[in-house]
């Protein structure tokens, strides 16, 4: 990487950020710190601020007040955006591009290479991505022939391969039939047990009960961020997503 963050560096780091499309804020000062290794969910209602706050997070939008920074730069000037594994969801334009899982995944190599020609080490990096995200049997189908949730498996292994330490995934599952959401959920698992951070935008509170160590639900400003233990058992639960889901969180 080009970025001269020291290790330990928050990975993500808001500091009393508020923004608004016009004068009235969507996210309003909102402070949160984010370490590497940590597997947070963001959630909150429809119109929450949640896209909004992830925008603010990459560096895709600045701030009106407060700062936003990433791997320890200010967000808006990070470049060095192999780091960032970014997994849209399903509705994204790319589920149509005409190229096959491996070129893909040969994508997260682009930008270690100088956008020139693939090495052998680069093709084995790209092997393994396709190995771990279980789908080195379907490498040569084309994207547009998947399953969603097969695709989204391509887009992480494409992620693997430019060796991004931050997965952002934002609804990753809407869309993505049943079966595959759980297998889904393991992978992001076990690729934060390998060390990746993972920040998922989740409307799917089972999910986030299931898998995440650390809640932040938002509501224009956090409403809660802590353990996900206690977040099932918090008032911000029954306030964002009613009493119905919260007690479907506590069943799991
Ligand atoms: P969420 O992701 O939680 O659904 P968003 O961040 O998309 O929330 O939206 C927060 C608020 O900002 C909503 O009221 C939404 O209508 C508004 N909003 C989102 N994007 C835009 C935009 N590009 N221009 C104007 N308003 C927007």
């Amino acid at each position: 990487g080009t970025t001269d963050s020291a290790p330990d560096d928050p990975v993500i780091e808001l500091a009393d950020v508020t923004f608004g499309y016009t004068a009235t804020p969507v996210v309003d000062d909102v402070s949160l710190s984010i370490d590497p290794g940590e597997y947070v969910a963001v959630v909150g209602p429809n119109g929450s601020g949640k896209s909004t706050l992830l925008q603010l997070t990459l560096g895709l939008r600045r701030p009106d007040e407060g700062t936003a920074r990433l791997f320890g730069e200010p967000a808006h000037r990070f470049d060095d955006g192999d780091r960032i594994g970014f997994v849209a969801q399903q509705a994204s334009a790319a589920k149509d591009m005409p190229i096959t899982v491996r070129e893909v995944v040969e994508m997260g190599r682009y930008p270690h290479v100088g956008f020139g020609r693939l090495w052998r080490d680069d093709r084995e990096i790209v092997d393994a991505a396709l190995e771990t995200v279980g789908m080195a049997a379907l490498a040569d189908r084309r994207i547009a022939n998947l399953s969603g949730g097969q695709r989204q498996r391509a887009f992480i292994a494409r992620a693997l391969a430019g060796e991004a330490d931050l997965l952002v995934l934002d609804e990753p599952t809407v869309g993505v039939d049943a079966e595959s959401v759980a297998a889904f959920y393991d992978l992001l698992e076990s690729l934060n047990e390998d060390g990746i951070t993972v920040v998922l935008v989740e409307h799917d509170i089972g999910a986030v009960t299931d898998h995440a160590e650390r809640v932040v639900c938002l509501d224009r400003s956090v409403q809660f961020d802590g353990p996900t233990a206690e977040f099932v058992e918090s008032d911000a639960i029954r306030r964002a997503f009613g009493t119905a889901a919260a007690l479907a969180g506590d069943a799991r």
